[in-house]
Formats: C-alpha cells, sequence, structure tokens
C-alpha cells in the first residue's frame, strides 16, 4: 500500500521556487511540462499558485520534521559538504538528491 503511486497526487507538494508547500488541488496545471522537465530528474507535480515554478512532492518525512535528518544521510554529513564547498543545497534537498544518486547506483549495478 505504501508504495501505491495514487499516494503521491494526493500529498503535499513543494515550490521548488519560493518552497511554499501545496495540496495537490491548490496547484496550477502547467501547460508546457516538456520544456521544463529535466532530463532524469523528478517529474513535478504542478505548478505553484504563487511564483508559477515548479512544484514536487514532498516526502513524508520532510514534511514531519523540518528540523530532523534522515537517518541514512545525517546533517553532520550535509555540513561536511557544505564546509567542503560540495553542495549549496538546502539539507532535504541534499537528501533528495542523495537518494536519487544512491537510486541510480543501484540501478546501474544490475542486480
Ligand atoms: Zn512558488
Amino acid at each position: 500500500m505504501s508504495s501505491d503511486p495514487k499516494l503521491a497526487d494526493s500529498g503535499r507538494h513543494r515550490c521548488d521556487n519560493c518552497s511554499k508547500v501545496w495540496d495537490a488541488d491548490e496547484l496550477k496545471d502547467f501547460c508546457d511540462i516538456m520544456q521544463r522537465l529535466d532530463p532524469g530528474g523528478t517529474v513535478p507535480s504542478g505548478e505553484c499558485p504563487e511564483c508559477h515554478a515548479l512544484c514536487y512532492p514532498v516526502e513524508p518525512e520532510e514534511e514531519k520534521d523540518v528540523w530532523g535528518e534522515s537517518e541514512k544521510y545525517p546533517r553532520a554529513d550535509w555540513k561536511y559538504e557544505v564546509a567542503n564547498g560540495d553542495t549549496n543545497q538546502g539539507y532535504w534537498d541534499w537528501v533528495r538528491n542523495k537518494k536519487m544518486l544512491a537510486a541510480d547506483e543501484e540501478k546501474s549495478d544490475g542486480s
């Protein structure tokens, strides 16, 4: 049940630009989605009603605890990368990026 793809449609979605979080039914449909998609990136959920940037699904763990941290990708690691200038992303964006990279690696393992 937890992997039901419909959950993404009914959840919360965060604007990539202004970081506001919206319900799915608050988002505007976008008309030029194909031109705005990043190759290999997360498929956006819709358009921010305020600034018209793209919005992406918020993972429940992010929504619950803004100041928390991912078990797998601790804040200490993120701070280390920030200190080294390896990333200028916010913590949860960084975690999301790490998860995507990990998923890509799993795929290329061919297990
Ligand atoms: Zn916005």
